[in-house]
């Protein structure tokens, strides 16, 4: 597999720690991180988070409010 594809580099781009990633309808993500003890999500539009114990609670944290979130990502400087 040779091809770059959008899908290689939005994989490229996860930080660490990051497991699963949601797209807010303007661009940003919303993270979602594997710990031991808890599941923390952060927006990295509006900067919101929270943190369940649940994995699948904090999957619909981040699902919800990557539906709804409008907050733009801060421009990174290069
Ligand atoms: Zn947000």
């Amino acid at each position: 597999m040779t091809e770059t594809t959008t899908a290689e580099a939005v994989e490229t781009a996860w930080p660490e720690g990051v497991d699963l990633r949601y797209l807010t309808l303007v661009g940003a993500t919303v993270d979602l991180y594997d710990a031991d003890e808890s599941h923390p999500a952060a927006c990295l539009g509006c900067g919101d988070s929270a943190s369940e114990t649940d994995w699948h609670q904090a999957k619909a944290w981040a699902q919800s409010h990557a539906e709804r979130c409008r907050a733009l990502p801060r421009p990174t400087t290069a």
